[in-house]
């Protein structure tokens, strides 16, 4: 026998029936992002190296362990996307999208790579759903993105997703705030890794999202970004705050939340999925959203000076919550055909292959066994209605089309319906519940 395979770890197939979960997450996206007034991008799935490392920052987990990355054929150093945020900018950068409109929204769906270790809810290849909103810097942009989130786990069923609010400031506060939080890191130096030593050199906000024992105690005691943002951004947090009251939309301050990426400016948020009973299917990887506010990222990548605001969703973990909370919506035919050998059975599939194209959702079984067998079929894909087209019925043109979905001890249904009239009759059945 030769060698079997197996997808690489981390990395997973996407199959019936789960994959009707994705669809309807996507199908839900694609409606609602667009009601908001967000336009699909796509981006391609490997970059220049050099875009990660510039705007994501050295270091952090993605760019300092987790990506894939190789030298092509061509000598470059490409990365798979880690995440779809810089790629959005560089488009955006690259496309001159900024000379043509002064209010871009953009949103994206697709897999990104990160070398992790993984557990549920945590991948080599996930899937994220994100969305990016350049040029405005009015509090609005930020509610506007909140509320979007917000609505998309109402729509697609999903509670208990709690929104964690902080705001990190401008910038301008920020070099003396580094201060303060390395002098309260400095007595946990000697009990560091190496990369958390690297962190506090380099990158020291970082520290705050380490997962180390030996740091949480520092991590819980240290001081909040939060008291010392400048006014400006004082005022707009206290505006996004005062708008998403007027909404409706609920959220918790978090003054921990500084998030993992380098570029982040003013508001910053999650939502994290945290049911009020029961076990939490998500365990340690509850957040299902990370976003917030980027002002300088544009700029810093050589673009012109355009504030953004945006958010990234990881649909594997949505998914895996829809299906514990809500299982899986098979779709169903509405009418399966049986079939017997003889020469009309040419007829029969004709007839199936029509109805499908005009619209109607009709099923038989290709291959041809006894009646009873594709009866059985008919069950297994849950059908609705089930009618034999064999000599009498192509004679008499007319269907003995029975009910297979009784309730139990209920008296067998059956109607009899014309050739001709199949099509007004699966309309009047479509809408039956599956
Ligand atoms: P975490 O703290 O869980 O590692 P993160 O801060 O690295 O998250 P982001 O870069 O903010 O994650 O990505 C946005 C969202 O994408 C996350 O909130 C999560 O839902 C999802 N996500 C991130 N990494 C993975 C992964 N390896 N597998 C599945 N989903 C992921
Ligand atoms: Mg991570």
């Amino acid at each position: 026998m030769s060698k079997t395979f197996a997808a690489v770890k981390g990395m997973n197939d996407l199959l019936p029936p789960q994959i009707e979960i994705w669809q309807r997450i996507e199908g839900i996206a694609r409606k609602l992002f667009g009601r908001y007034g967000f336009s699909e991008v796509r981006t391609p799935i490997v970059e220049d190296t050099a875009l990660f490392v510039r705007s994501v920052g050295e270091v952090t987990d993605i760019v300092g362990k987790e990506m894939y990355t190789f030298i092509d054929k061509g000598d470059r150093s490409i990365s798979m996307r880690p995440e779809g945020t810089a790629p959005a900018a560089r488009a955006y950068i690259e496309n001159g999208v900024a000379n043509t409109e002064p209010l871009t929204r953009w949103f994206y769906m697709g897999p990104m790579f990160r070398y992790e270790r993984m557990k549920t809810g945590r991948y080599r290849q996930f899937y994220q759903l994100g969305a990016e909103a350049y040029g405005a810097l009015d509090p609005a942009q930020d509610v506007e993105v909140i509320s979007l989130c917000h609505e998309f786990f109402k729509q697609i069923g999903v509670p208990d997703v709690v929104l964690h609010l902080n705001s990190l400031g401008d910038g301008s506060t920020r070099p003396a705030y580094l201060e303060l939080l390395k002098q309260h890191f400095l007595p946990f130096l000697e009990v560091m890794s190496p990369e958390a030593k690297l962190a506090y050199e380099k990158n020291t906000m970082r520290l705050l999202d380490s997962k180390e024992a030996a740091l949480q105690e520092a991590i819980a005691s240290a001081p909040a970004i939060l008291d010392s943002i400048d006014e400006g951004s004082k005022q707009h947090f206290a505006d996004v705050q005062r708008l998403l009251i007027k909404l409706g939309i609920p959220f918790e301050l978090d003054r921990r939340l500084v998030r993992g990426l380098d570029y982040y400016t003013r508001t910053t948020f999650e939502f994290i999925y945290e049911p009020k009973s029961g076990e939490n299917a998500l365990g340690t990887a509850g957040t299902v959203c990370g976003g917030g506010r980027y002002d300088r990222l544009v700029h810093e990548l050589g673009g012109p000076e355009k504030p953004a605001v945006g958010f990234a969703m990881g649909l594997d973990r949505l998914v895996l919550l829809v299906e514990k909370l809500k299982g899986i919506e098979r779709a169903a035919p509405t009418l399966f055909i049986g079939t017997f050998d003889g020469p009309e059975r040419d007829d029969a599939i004709a007839l199936v292959m029509k109805l499908r194209n005009e619209g109607f959702d009709v099923d038989f079984d290709p291959r041809n066994g006894k009646l009873p067998k594709q009866k059985e079929r008919a069950s297994k894909v849950n059908a609705a209605w089930f009618a034999a087209y064999g000599v009498n019925e192509h004679t008499a043109r007319t269907l003995k089309i029975d009910n297979m979905r009784l309730a139990p001890g209920a008296p067998k249904e059956t109607v009899e319906v014309a050739l001709d009239a199949l099509p007004a009759w699966l309309n009047s059945k479509s809408k039956t519940p599956s």
